[in-house]
Parts: structure tokens; sequence; C-alpha cells
């Protein structure tokens, strides 16, 4: 592998990778562009953008996009009375349009085997592993469109120098090395770390003994990109497709949840005011399931499934994409393939891939049927029925 020597000062071992790698484990852009090349025959697949390093950001959509004709811009239409969604979006306000981004930081794998069984389920019914999900098939048609972005920052993915991480034990420290891949390390092998990462956008390569699967080439995290001035080109993507699509609900699906609560994670946005009680429905109702299947740290819906336990997020792209275009935009955080950690208990919370696979299509379904049974923003704006 090429990657090892590009980046000399990444320890021995730490590019080791799983046994065995599951067939529904696709992950690299190679296994993401083939598959969106050769699996797609219902959705409609685009490049959006061309990343830095040269790799196309691709989307896949389902359902018929609202019609242009709004008379306003989304900042406009907080300025009127009533502040009616409407003078932005047009005739079609009333639609509902729910997007996905998948692995804006590149390492975070089980992202993209989420966001690519999903496409498969809406394809054929089954994902990857045979799993038929017709809950979720039913759900492709009753929101009105759907654009997946599988892979947002490819540079990151290919910077990310292994298919799949073997699995490392549930020891305190056994997160380091999917760490160090994640956000990179110093020439010496000590970790960049999350979330001292932040203090180096764009990140000058040269400084560092790896940059880490987090930045596209040109060093930038996109969570943190320069929104109003010069974003990069993933970042212009996702701010074009949100004014053009005009998206009710936007997941940005990331890995990385805490150790003492090693289960899926919602975090509040920062966004306009009007959109938090909507996330706290949302969070009731996604999380709800997840724990009702025992994918959460409590048993206990009024535990887990309680919004208050989540504080807002600072700003990033979520903000951007919210006041750029009205859409609810929120990071869903899940455990990694690599490393486990305990419940609220105390007790050891072990995932595997199999079951981090359901984890994600779980969060999808469920977020779409949020999005059906509440009718988007228009649904909201008239009065949350959560
Ligand atoms: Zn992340």
């Amino acid at each position: 592998m090429a990657l090892p020597s590009l980046f000399p000062h990444i320890p021995a071992g730490y590019c080791d990778e799983a046994e065995s790698i599951p067939p529904f484990w696709l992950t690299t852009p190679e296994e993401v562009y083939h598959f969106l090349r050769t699996r797609i025959h219902l959705g409609t697949v685009e490049t959006l953008a061309v990343s830095p390093g040269g790799r196309p950001v691709m989307a896949v959509s389902y359902g018929r996009p609202r019609a242009p004709g709004g008379t306003t811009t989304f900042s406009g239409t907080l300025g009127t009375r009533g502040q009616n969604i409407a003078y932005y979006r047009g005739a079609d306000a009333a639609k509902t349009v729910f997007a996905s981004m998948a692995a804006i930081h590149g390492g975070e794998l089980d992202t993209i085997v989420g966001a690519l069984n999903l496409l498969a389920v809406f394809e054929t019914g089954h994902d990857l592993s045979g799993q038929a999900w017709p809950a979720l098939v039913a759900l492709r048609d009753q929101v009105d469109r759907i654009v997946i972005v599988p892979l947002l920052n490819p540079d990151g993915r290919a910077r990310f120098p292994v298919r799949m991480e073997p699995y490392r034990g549930g020891a305190p420290d056994s997160f380091f090395i999917h760490e160090y891949l994640n956000t990179g390390g110093y020439k010496d092998g000590s970790l960049i770390g999350w979330p001292a990462v932040k203090e180096f956008i764009p990140m000058d390569f040269s400084q560092f003994g790896f940059p880490g699967g987090y930045p596209n080439d040109a060093g930038v995290n996109l969570m943190h990109d320069d929104f109003m001035g010069q974003p990069q080109p993933e970042t212009r993507a996702m701010l074009d497709l949100c004014a053009r699509e005009k998206p009710d609900l936007i997941l940005n699906m990331h890995t990385g949840v805490a150790k003492d609560d090693y289960y899926m994670e919602i975090h509040r946005p920062f966004c306009e005011p009007r959109g938090q009680p909507v996330f706290d429905a949302f969070y009731r109702h996604v999380k709800t399931r997840l724990t009702l299947e025992g994918l959460q740290g409590s048993p206990d819906p009024a535990v887990s499934a309680n919004p208050a336990r989540v504080s807002n997020f600072a700003y990033n792209l979520n903000t951007a994409l919210n006041l750029h275009s009205g859409g609810l935009c929120v990071t869903i955080e899940s455990p990694c393939h690599g490393y486990s950690g305990t419940n609220r208990a105390g007790q050891p919370a072990i995932h595997s891939p199999e079951t981090l696979l359901r984890t994600q299509l779980l969060a999808y379904e469920e977020s779409l049927a949020f999005l059906a049974k509440t009718g988007g923003r228009v649904g909201w704006d008239a009065g949350l029925q959560p």
C-alpha cells in the first residue's frame, strides 16, 4: 500500500486490517464509486463536486424535487410577517425533502457502510447482508424527495489507510489508534486528538506525522470550513445542494461517541431558534426506537431518548446549512467498529459490524418516518405533532 510511505510516521501496526471483512462493508472511494456506477438503477446518480484531491463527490436522489418558484431568500422569509416558508420554497413548499451526508470525516467508515446499505435497500429492498427492510422501502416513496451523499470527503477517506480496522477491545486506550488515524498525529507518534484537531484549519500537513482522515487534501475539516468566505468544493456542493433542494431534514453522519455511553448519539445543532423544538421531537422519536431495539446505553427511553441530555454544539456545517436553506441539520454519531465502551451501568457495550449496520439503517428509517409523519417544515411551522 502506498500510503504508509507517503506518511512514514504512522507507527507499525496502525494500518493492520480486520481479519475478515464482511461483504456489506464497502467503504473505500473505489468501492463507493463502483457501487454507484453498477448498483443504482432506480435512483439518479450525479457528481456534485470534485475534491481538491481530484476525487468526485457523488449524490444519489429519489423522487421529484421541489419545483423552483420561491420569491425570496430564506433570510427574506424569516423577515416576513408569519415567516411563511412558501415565500422561499414556492408552490411546492409542503413537499417533504430529506438529505444526508456520510463521512465528512474520511475515517468514519461506519457511516459509509450505512449510506451504501441504505441505497442498497432503496434499490433492492435488502441491505448488502441480505436483510429485508420493508419499512425503509415504503418510506422511500412516502417522502417526496431523498438525496444521499455517501462519501462527502473522499480525500480524507483515501488517506485513511485501512479498509476495516481490527477490533481492539474495550480497554481505556483502545480508541487510540482509531483516533490517531482519524484526527491525525504528531511526528513523535502522539495524538492530535479531538477537539485539538480543530486548531489547525487548514492543516499544514508538513507539520504533522499523519494528518488523519478529517481534512480534505486542502487541509480543511469541512465541518468547520470558511463558510461565508471561500468554502471548499465539497462544502460549496452541500450549500448548493441545499439551496436547490431546500430539504426539511439533513443528516450529517459521523463516528465517535463517548466510551462511557457507547451507543449512537444525536447532537443538538446550533441553529435558528424554531429548530430547537423540532430537534427535541426528532431526538425523542429516533432515540426511542433505538432504545426499544436495545441499542442505547439505558433501556429506559425516559433516559436515553430525553433531548434535555444534549446541549448545544458550536457553529459548524449544520448551522451553515440550516441558515442557508431552513433545513434542520443534525449530526448523528455512531460507535466505532474498532473498539468498544460501556453502557451507562458500566457493562461492556460491544458493537459488531452487523449491529452497527442495523443501527445505521434504523436511524435512517426513523428519520424518514419522522419526516413523513410530521410533514416537514410546513407541518412543523403549523404546530408540531410528534
Ligand atoms: Zn466526525
